[in-house]
C-alpha cells in the first residue's frame, strides 16, 4: 500500500476547490462508480467537481447518479479542456499511468501544471504528488469508501454515493466472488446498503439490461470458444463482421471472457475482439489462482491490470494474434498446470 501526501491533501482540501476527476478509457463499472461516488462526496464537502470520461461507456452504466453531469473528453472536448484548465487539482481514479486515458487526453494531462491525486488498485503505479494505491483492494470504489473513512466522513455517504460505490465494487468483484473480495468488502457493502444502495435495483440495472442482439452476440461468441486442455486455457474470438451482425454497442462484449473461465478445469481465459476503428485487436485476459495475467499482458500484449484480470492489445490481424497467443502457451505450461487445481 502507498499513501503519499495524505495530510497535505487533507489540508489543501480544507478550502473549496475546482476539482476534475478522471477514470480510464473504455470505462467500466468501477471507473464510473468510483469517479461519480467521489464527485458526490467532494461536492458535498463544498468543492466544485467535474467528472471527465475519456470515451464512450456502456449503456448499462448510464443510469448511475450524476452520469448526466459528466463530460466526454472525445465529444465535449472544449468543455473538458476548460474544466481541466480551470481546475486546482485533478483526481485520477482506477488507472495507474496516464497513457490509460488514451492518446489525446494523455497529451492534455501531461501539460497540466497543478497536482494529481491517484486513487487506484492496479499494479505498478506511476508516481504522482498525492497517492493512495493498494493492489490488495478489490476495487477503486472500495478505496473511495476507505478514503472517505480516512477523512472521518462516513456519515456523509448518501444514497447517490452509496449507489455509485456499490456498483463499482459489485462489477469489479464479479458480484463479490473474486478472491479480492474480503470480509471488509462485505462490511462496506453492508454499510452501503444501510446508507441506501438498493442491491436488487443496481444488479438489475447492470446485469439485466441486455438487448436481444447482445444475447445473440454472446451466443456467437460461445460458438467461437476454443479449449486448449493441455494448457488449461480457453479463448474466444469476435470478428468485426460478427460484431456488426448483432449491432454491437459499447459494453456488449463485457463479461463474455468469463464464460471461457467458467469451464471446469480452465485457469486461463482470453477474448480477442477485432476493433476496426482503432485498427487493433483488444484483448481481455482472466485467470484463476496464481497465474498472473497482468504479467502475461505486460510481457506480450502491451497491457496490464491485475493478477487475475488484465487487458492488452495487438496490432497483428485477429488470426495472427491468436497464433501468437497459442505459441506463447508452452512456455507457461507448468505455471498453468499448477496455477489452481494441483
Ligand atoms: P478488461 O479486460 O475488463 O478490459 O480489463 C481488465 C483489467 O485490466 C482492468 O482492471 C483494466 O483496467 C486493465 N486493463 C485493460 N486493458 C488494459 C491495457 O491495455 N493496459 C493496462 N495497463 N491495463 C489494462
Ligand atoms: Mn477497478
Amino acid at each position: 500500500m502507498i499513501l503519499k501526501g495524505f495530510k497535505e491533501l487533507t489540508h489543501y482540501l480544507e478550502q473549496p476547490r475546482n476539482i476534475v476527476i478522471i477514470g480510464h478509457k473504455n470505462p467500466d463499472g468501477d471507473s464510473m462508480g468510483s469517479t461519480l461516488g467521489l464527485k458526490h462526496y467532494l461536492d458535498k464537502k463544498g468543492h466544485n467537481c467535474t467528472v471527465l470520461v475519456p470515451n464512450e461507456y456502456p449503456n448499462f452504466l448510464h443510469w448511475l447518479p450524476g452520469s448526466e453531469t459528466t463530460y466526454r473528453f472525445d465529444w465535449q472536448n472544449s468543455q473538458s479542456q476548460k474544466a481541466i484548465t480551470s481546475s486546482d487539482i485533478i483526481f485520477l481514479l482506477d488507472f495507474n499511468a496516464l497513457h490509460r486515458v488514451g492518446d489525446d487526453m494523455q497529451k492534455t494531462l501531461e501539460k497540466y501544471q497543478n497536482d494529481f491525486v491517484l486513487i487506484d488498485h492496479h499494479q505498478q503505479p506511476d508516481d504522482f504528488s498525492f497517492m493512495y494505491s493498494d493492489v490488495e483492494i478489490c476495487s477503486t470504489s472500495q478505496m473511495v469508501y476507505q478514503f472517505i473513512e480516512m477523512n472521518h466522513d462516513l456519515e456523509l455517504i448518501d444514497v447517490a454515493i452509496a449507489t455509485c460505490l456499490y456498483t463499482g465494487i459489485m462489477t469489479d468483484t464479479g458480484s463479490f466472488r473474486f478472491r479480492s473480495t474480503t470480509s471488509k468488502t462485505h462490511r462496506i457493502i453492508a454499510d452501503l446498503i444501510d446508507k441506501g444502495a438498493e442491491n436488487d435495483r443496481i444488479h438489475n440495472n447492470v446485469y439485466d439490461a441486455n438487448t436481444y442482439n447482445r444475447l445473440l452476440l454472446l451466443g456467437k461468441a460461445l460458438t467461437n470458444l476454443k479449449v486448449l486442455e493441455e494448457y488449461k486455457t480457453a479463448f474466444i474470438t469476435l470478428t468485426n463482421n460478427e460484431k456488426n451482425s448483432y449491432d454491437y454497442q459499447k459494453g456488449d462484449s463485457e463479461g463474455v471472457v468469463n464464460y471461457a473461465l467458467s469451464l471446469k478445469g480452465i485457469v486461463f481465459a482470453a477474448i480477442f475482439i477485432e476493433d476496426i476503428e482503432q485498427n487493433l485487436i483488444k484483448i481481455s485476459f482472466r485467470s484463476k489462482g496464481n497465474f498472473s495475467v497482468n504479467q502475461f499482458a505486460r510481457n506480450h500484449f502491451e497491457g496490464g491490470g491485475h493478477d487475475n484480470a488484465a487487458g492488452g492489445k495487438s496490432t497483428l490481424s485477429l488470426q495472427e494474434t491468436v497464433t501468437k497467443f497459442i505459441s506463447l502457451l508452452p512456455k507457461y505450461a507448468s505455471e498453468l498446470k499448477f496455477s489452481y487445481e494441483k
